[in-house]
């Protein structure tokens, strides 16, 4: 089943059962909090915290949805991507758990020809929170799961809060076992490769609050009015209907992997681990980059700049480390916009914009990387020469403040040759460096020295990541 075919059957399952459907946000909304939107209640929330009233009880989407702490895991792991679309179902008030669960199995469950995705009963594990009797004796009593494939895990997997005060309440989620070839037996609390994560059901009951809580915050009781959030992965659904091993795999990633492959002139799944972890870098990182650019965000050396800026040079970088010279982003750009753009017509729309961003940074970046891999490959051997296995603080100053580096790029091309870096080093340096522009600066104001010809690089700034940051911080409130 394609891609579009499930995110439409996702939709008419809801809609027929009362659903409005809301179009899909832009990926950046007007929330200090958050980098980008990162699941399918994000635009909800103004009603689930009771500060707007829903013009609807029942509300069905598929959102963008951006991660950009699971960048780490792309290519590694088979299910996570930067960007993927979360499709959901919410009650305001309305429905609770037992609909919740029921609707879920049934799209789960139901026959092709009946709406559903025909996914066989006795492959699907449900999980509940540890005290939620309720949950599991739905599962159990009512859809027929058998006890011992249902399991109770804690606060880290199946309780969710947000905001404090505010909502919170456990959830269930739903795994799909992908059989020994993928790993252990035993359910998703022995081995969440093999049993992949499919669907969050959260349940928000209760109201959490200042109290006396490990954190300072405890339950404080039951909502006036309890809600659904649900978010199910359209891609992991794609992964497994169409029977491939990974999300970048799917009907849609694919073709980027495959043009990846004519492009650069290697084979992927031809056996190299890492060349085939760089093919799915490529499919994941090239289509976060066209969707963002497409909702705004631009190049930029901190925020959601600095973000887009990493994700569009680990594509330059990994198609290099495949082989090719040669610029080929407008090529990726092209096809994901091809690829993407019927579910998302302001991609077609833009085209031309989005393209040229990707090919600015592409071209930028080349520069660089040209002027600067020379000085990291000899501190490379300096280092190995001398039986060391870390790059010094220096050097990656050096590579940061003359050639433009980011320290995440060192720390990449240093992991890449089995060598570390001196961080501590780098960040001291760099604290010395603004302490002397400050200096600086005041010096000039009182006209002890005229440095105005620095000013340009002062005020580009130290290039700190702060994306990580920011998004660790939605996902502990
Ligand atoms: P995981 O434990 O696999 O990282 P999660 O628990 O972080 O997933 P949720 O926050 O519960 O995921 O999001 C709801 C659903 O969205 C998941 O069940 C999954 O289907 C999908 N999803 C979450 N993160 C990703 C991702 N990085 N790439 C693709 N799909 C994802
Ligand atoms: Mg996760
Ligand atoms: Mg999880
Ligand atoms: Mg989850």
């Amino acid at each position: 089943m394609q891609t579009h075919d499930i995110r439409q059957r996702f939709l008419d399952h809801f809609i027929k059962a009362g659903h409005t459907e809301v179009p899909s946000a832009s990926l950046i909304l007007d929330d200090p909090n958050l980098l980008f939107v990162n699941a399918g209640m994000v635009p909800f929330k103004p009603y689930f915290l009771g500060e707007q009233t829903p013009p609807f009880d029942r509300a069905t989407s598929v959102q963008k949805c951006v991660r950009t702490l699971d960048i780490d895991e792309v290519g590694i792991t088979t299910r996570h991507n930067t960007f993927f679309q979360m499709a959901g179902n919410f009650s305001f008030g309305d429905y609770f758990k037992r609909e919740a669960i029921g609707f879920a199995w049934t799209l789960l469950t139901n026959s092709v020809a009946d709406g559903g995705y025909g996914i066989e009963a006795d492959k699907l594990w449900p999980t509940v929170y540890l005290d939620d009797d309720e949950a599991e004796a739905i599962w159990r009593d009512e859809i027929g799961v058998p006890a011992e494939r249902i399991q109770r895990r804690g606060l880290k997997d199946n309780y969710w809060s947000m905001g404090v005060p505010g909502p919170c309440g456990p959830c269930s989620e739903i795994f799909y076992d992908r059989g020994p070839a993928y790993g252990e037996e035993g359910g998703p609390e022995a081995d969440e490769d093999r049993y992949i994560e499919i669907w969050n059901l959260v349940f928000m009951q209760n109201v959490r609050g200042p109290g006396g809580g490990k954190d300072g915050y405890e339950i404080l009781g039951p909502l006036p009015k309890k809600n659904i959030d649900t978010g199910m992965g359209i891609e992991r659904v794609a992964c497994i209907l169409q029977g491939v091993d990974n999300v970048y795999e799917t009907d849609l990633c694919k073709p980027i992997i495959d043009l990846a492959a004519r492009l650069t002139g290697r084979a992927y799944g031809a056996g190299n681990h890492d060349d085939d972890v760089r093919f799915r870098v490529i499919a994941d990182h090239a289509r976060t980059a066209t969707l963002l650019i497409g909702d705004g965000v631009l190049p930029g050396n901190d925020g959601r700049g600095y973000v887009l800026r990493r994700l569009l040079r680990r594509v330059v970088r990994s198609v290099r480390l495949l082989g090719a010279d040669q610029p080929t982003m407008g090529d990726f750009i092209n096809l994901v916009v091809d690829t993407m753009s019927p579910s998302y017509p302001n991609l077609a729309e833009q085209r031309t914009h989005i393209v040229d961003v990707a090919i600015g940074e592409e071209a930028s970046f080349s520069k660089t990387l040209a002027a600067g891999s020379k000085l990291f490959a000899d501190a490379a051997q300096a280092t190995k020469a001398s039986e060391n296995t870390t790059i010094s603080g220096d050097d990656a100053f050096t590579l940061h403040d003359t050639y433009g580096f980011p320290i995440d790029l060192t720390l990449e091309m240093a992991a890449e040759a089995g060598l570390s870096v001196d961080q501590q080093g780098f960040t001291a340096l760099m604290a010395e460096q603004k302490q002397r522009a400050k200096a600086d600066a005041t010096a000039r104001k009182t006209g002890h020295a005229d440095l105005s010809v620095y000013r340009e690089f002062l005020d580009r700034g130290p290039t700190t990541f702060t994306g990580f940051d920011e998004l660790v911080s939605e996902a502990k409130v």
